[in-house]
């Protein structure tokens, strides 16, 4: 293959599932690899946009570091859970240069509408105190034995225009929204839990931004509006 680059903008557009890119990147964000089969996965950037990527163990390709700049040869145009991102292989090629390329990142767009429900996800939970993953007992899945920590989650169906959104809200900004901390709603008695709640959001209207990560939206910057 020859050593033309492509432009994250154009995945999804000119470049589709299955074709093998060059592109010159930045790296934006590394996460923390949900599956022991991943060396590393997070954000490319370049001046059109972002675009995620996995580079897989088996591959044993260089690490790269968050905010330098690479050269990616061969890495495939991927489709998962209907969002295009870059899977990086063993013919995948690596270098890093000097170039600093500006990211464009794209304003997150603020939504307004009605709560008109709430979930089931709706709950006093605990999470991990390293990653926030919701765990069950003193177990997280990546970080083994810790001491969990309590938090509230909030699933909130949302009426934006003519669309429903169901939008999940965690940490502060889910203390904000239902005006309970993480300690009173784990003593709240479960049952009357999400009733009470229902009783005092639905209506309400809320102005938010959010993420989508596997289908889900998680919601950020939540406000409730009188
Ligand atoms: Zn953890």
């Amino acid at each position: 293959m020859d050593d033309e680059t492509t432009k994250i903008k154009a995945i999804g557009s000119e470049v589709k599932v299955n074709s093998w890119i060059n592109l010159e990147v930045k790296i934006v964000e590394l996460w923390n690899a949900k599956s022991d089969k991943i060396a590393q996965t997070g954000l490319f950037g370049d001046d059109t946009g972002t675009v995620r990527f996995t580079s897989w163990k088996v591959s044993n390709l260089p690490e790269f570091e968050k905010d330098k700049c690479y050269i990616v040869k061969n890495a495939v145009v991927n489709s998962w859970n209907g969002k295009l991102q870059l899977n990086l292989n063993r013919k995948t090629e690596i270098q890093e240069t000097d170039a600093d390329i500006e990211v464009s990142v794209k304003e997150p767009e603020v939504f307004k509408g009605e709560i008109i429900g709430l979930t089931n996800r709706t709950a006093a939970i605990l999470k991990c105190p390293k990653c926030s993953r919701p765990v069950t007992k003193n177990f997280c899945n990546v970080h083994k034995d810790i001491t969990p920590k309590k938090d509230l989650r909030l699933g909130l169906r949302i009426k934006v225009d003519e669309d429903v959104k169901v939008v999940e809200f965690r940490g502060r900004e889910a203390q904000r929204i239902s005006g309970f901390t993480a300690e009173a709603a784990h003593s709240y008695e479960p049952d009357d839990f999400l009733p009470d709640l229902e009783r005092k959001l639905v209506g309400k209207t809320l102005e938010f931004t959010c993420t989508e990560s596997k289908g889900y939206f998680y919601g950020k910057n939540a406000r409730v509006l009188l």
